[in-house]
């Protein structure tokens, strides 16, 4: 049995008109994705910043201020980098330690289920000089939580996300490490939120508000689950100090702290597919064997989760576009491939099913095939979507 409610609110958002920006292969789809005059979305706009505009020189002049403010002299840990070993955490960690004498500690809320060449990167991350706390919640919970995320709100990574969101705050909280880095704002780089771009971190007292409000937050979650009897209330009494785990700590426990949590991208300029060179050259990464990842053409980007492929192809079906619209996208505005060029390669990949995986994700799910395909269609807007010769196909494409 699956739950019929549907909890997602940005796809009631979408306008019901679809259109791409000139430059890149963005849809209008993309939440918060917005365009100017000449229909130039704003990752584009901001892309001319980044590469023509942007004093790189001055902001890696406040890098090293803010590092000086916070490095520790004694060699305790001073910053906490998330991620799993991946090319952007592995350039974000040995930049910090290696080129600006950093004492990082990185910490990984685990994938769902690793893939082998996920494993291999981070031990070859770990290999290669840096402490790292791995840490698992209780899968049974973890499972069920995903499951949930999945036929509510059409993501599986959903629930996933709290953890990888909070875990790192809770950590900082307990070692005392004010400082937090990520590699990419994404708001900026992929589009949507631009207003972040002229941000160097987001202040928590902003953020915590509207994290957790609403629909959207574990708790809403677990509630539906013991609503539909997937969990008892003994189950959610016992996991009490997992379940803290995926919520965001106390704003005044942050505050006291006075943590701050920034992106490298605003202090160096950002370009995925150096960031591959710099860490198969210094981080043991290495690309996927299995060659390119289903739904696109890159072999080097988001290969660490076996689930992965679910929550692109959850993407495409909710708002019409895959992570080849994205990487391709972002390829165009680093001056790497052309829009033709681009058009082409989001044809042939975006939404391509992930059938690798499949049926390990249906049993991780503890769902049968079936029911996957009734929870994918709860989530195909009509705006979207049409069938043609009993066939789903999409209404509109990119040209
Ligand atoms: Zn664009």
């Amino acid at each position: 049995m699956i739950i019929d409610e549907v909890l997602d609110r940005q796809m009631a958002a979408q306008p019901k008109e679809v259109f791409y920006c000139k430059r890149c292969v963005n849809s209008n789809q993309r939440p918060r994705l917005k365009f100017n005059a000449e229909g130039i979305c704003d990752a584009c706009q901001y892309a001319d910043e980044k590469h023509h505009i942007i004093d790189w020189k001055a902001r890696e002049a406040l890098l090293r201020a803010l590092l000086d403010k916070h490095g520790s002299r004694d060699g305790r840990y001073d910053v906490i980098v998330p991620g799993s070993g991946g090319k952007d955490s592995g350039y974000v960690t040995h930049q910090l330690k290696y080129v600006y004498g950093m004492h990082p500690l990185t910490v990984t809320w685990t994938p769902h289920m690793f893939t082998d060449i996920g494993w291999k990167n981070l031990q070859g991350f770990i290999d290669s000089g840096f402490d790292n706390i791995l840490f698992r919640p209780n899968n049974i919970l973890h499972r069920k939580i995903s499951r949930l995320a999945l036929e509510l709100l059409g993501d599986s990574f959903e629930g996933w996300s709290y953890g990888m969101k909070a875990f790192p705050l809770h950590l900082a909280i307990r070692y005392q490490i004010p400082l937090i880095f990520y590699g990419e704002n994404q708001a900026a780089e992929y589009g949507g939120l631009v207003e972040s771009k002229y941000k160097s971190h987001d202040l928590f007292s902003d953020w915590v508000h509207v994290a957790y409000k609403g629909q959207r937050g574990v708790d809403t979650l677990i509630e539906k689950g013991l609503q539909h009897g997937r969990f008892t209330k003994k189950e959610i009494e016992d996991n009490a100090a997992t379940i803290a785990l995926y919520k965001l700590p106390a704003l005044d426990q942050i505050e006291k702290l006075g943590l701050e949590s920034h992106w490298l991208s605003y202090y160096k300029k950002w370009v995925p597919q150096e960031n591959y060179y710099y860490a198969q050259k210094y981080c043991g990464f290495e690309p996927n064997p299995e060659g390119r990842s289903e739904g696109t053409y890159s072999k080097y980007a988001s290969l660490d989760d076996k689930t992965d492929g679910f929550h692109f192809y959850m993407q495409f079906i909710k708002f019409g576009f895959g992570r080849c619209t994205s990487e391709a996208s972002m390829e165009i505005r680093c001056g790497h491939i052309t829009r033709k060029e681009a058009v082409a390669l989001v044809r042939k990949y975006d939404g391509e099913f992930p059938k690798r995986y499949f049926t390990e994700y249906l049993q991780y799910l503890n769902i049968t095939e079936e029911e996957f395909w009734r929870i994918v269609d709860k989530f195909r807007p009509p705006h979207l979507w049409q069938k043609v010769n009993n066939q789903w196909r999409l209404k509109y494409q990119v040209e």
